[in-house]
């Protein structure tokens, strides 16, 4: 005979309910023995069977709960090989060409179940549905820019950690690209950075960052054509999930988005960059350096200061000998702060012989005795001084200010960005 136990929705919580069931059914006279086929049923329609001679009912049971109390992976943070990989360590037999059409199905084309024209027969598109979690991110709150378009959202995850994620308008009309988070939170404590107020709650995983790009995409009114990880966080404190995400999205059957469409940014984590250097990836990595100057840059990134700068110029040396291509490195405009000669002249010597580009970035401070944007004036005269250094510069603009979409702005009041900064940082604009 069969037995059906309904087990509820989650995975997560399937071993302790198996456990119940088993003592639900050995006091159930309505159940003769010997149980012959043992299958436990959840809201999805996945069972998993078990039949076995004999009265040995709590080793069937078991032998499901062995099966299901491991967790469901989420399907947005897999590629092909790791569906397939899945499907057949499931007992699921499965084509590779079918673990293509499933995620290019619900990634690529954004579909997130399986209608009755789905890509794949009906019995592999239930043991998706019921093994793996498809589960999207809620969003929270939307807050438009209406002076350059830039959208901010708030998401939040099944557990309730709350990340932020940011839809921008690229110059090409109908072009957009969507900034992502990589933690909920950060504990790098940047001097000018209300995520750095927050701390670090804990690291994103790769589907909710494949979740979160794929709901701003999907209401993107045009094409998203890149990504940048530049959101909450610093993506190289959480480097295989935010590598995943990226190769996700980097994926045919994925997010479609060219390689050198994904930047990544860190504020110089030295080992990571040396990893990713010998990793050979094709996304940009952008390294923000903000001063030249040791002592002053540990004031400003002070959790980077264990990396001397000295170790920081050799893994942009390796990384641009690992790809052949100047490397990019931000700087945080901070006005009166790293905009001096002294700077300028720091920053040559440092990188000598290391071909780099300089993107400048609008410091976006909301403390009204935090940091300050540099003039117009001051802005010229330090662009004319990095001239001499040969390299190419660009002012990167960030946008969204008015919404705190902005770069270091994202720390929304509902994840307690308008909690007093952690560190008395406030003050530090007059120190560095
Ligand atoms: S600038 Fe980036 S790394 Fe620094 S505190 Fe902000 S989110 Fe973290």
């Amino acid at each position: 005979m069969g037995l059906r136990h309904n087990l509820g929705s989650g995975f997560r919580t399937a071993f302790t309910d198996v456990v119940f069931a088993i003592a639900d059914w050995s006091q159930d006279e309505r159940f003769p023995e010997p149980f012959r086929d043992v299958f436990v049923e959840n809201d999805n329609g996945w069972r998993c069977g078990d039949s076995r001679p004999g009265p040995d009912l709590a080793a069937a049971v078991v032998s499901c709960a062995t099966i299901r109390t491991v967790e469901r992976p989420h399907l947005l943070g897999m590629q092909p090989d790791d569906l397939l990989a899945h499907l057949t360590g499931s007992g699921v037999a499965t084509r590779p060409s079918e673990a293509r059409r499933i995620l290019a199905h619900v990634i690529a084309a954004g579909r997130p179940g399986f209608p009755s024209a789905r890509p794949v027969p009906a019995r592999l598109a239930r043991a998706v549905e019921a093994t793996t979690d498809r589960t999207p991110l809620e969003v929270l709150e939307r807050a438009v820019d209406l002076r350059d378009g830039f959208v901010k959202y708030l998401l939040r995850s099944p557990d309730g950690a709350l990340s932020e994620a940011v839809r921008i308008p690229l110059e090409r009309p109908g072009a957009f690209s969507v900034c992502l988070s990589s933690q909920v939170g950060c504990a790098m404590g940047c001097a000018f950075c209300a995520t750095g107020r927050l701390g670090l709650r804990r690291n994103l995983e790769a589907w909710e960052m494949v979740a979160a790009f794929s709901r701003l995409r999907s209401e993107a009114p045009g094409l998203v054509t890149g990504a940048v990880f530049m959101g909450q966080g610093e993506p190289f404190a959480n480097y295989d999930a935010v590598l995943k995400a990226a190769a996700v999205l980097a994926d045919p059957c994925g997010g479609r988005i060219k390689a050198e469409s994904i930047s990544i940014s860190t504020v110089g984590l030295v080992p990571a960059m040396r990893r990713f250097a010998r990793e050979k990836h094709r996304y940009r990595l952008i390294v923000s350096l903000t001063s030249a100057i040791q002592a002053r840059r540990d004031r400003l990134l002070p959790e980077v200061a264990r990396w001397p700068l000295g170790e920081l110029a050799g893994a942009l040396r390796e990384l641009h000998e690992a790809v052949g291509q100047r490397v990019t490195v931000a700087w945080v405009v901070l006005g009166g702060v790293n905009t001096g000669a002294d700077e300028v002249a720091a920053l040559g010597e440092l990188l000598a012989g290391v071909p780099f580009r300089l993107n400048l970035i609008d410091v976006n401070d909301p403390r009204p005795d935090g940091f300050q944007r540099a003039t117009p004036e001051e802005l010229a005269t330090f662009r004319d001084r990095l001239r001499s250094l040969g390299v190419p510069v660009v002012r990167r603009y960030s946008g969204g200010a008015a919404t705190h979409a902005a770069c270091g702005m994202l720390a929304s009041r509902l994840v307690g960005g308008d909690r007093p900064p952690r560190d008395g940082s406030a003050g530090l604009a007059a120190r560095c």
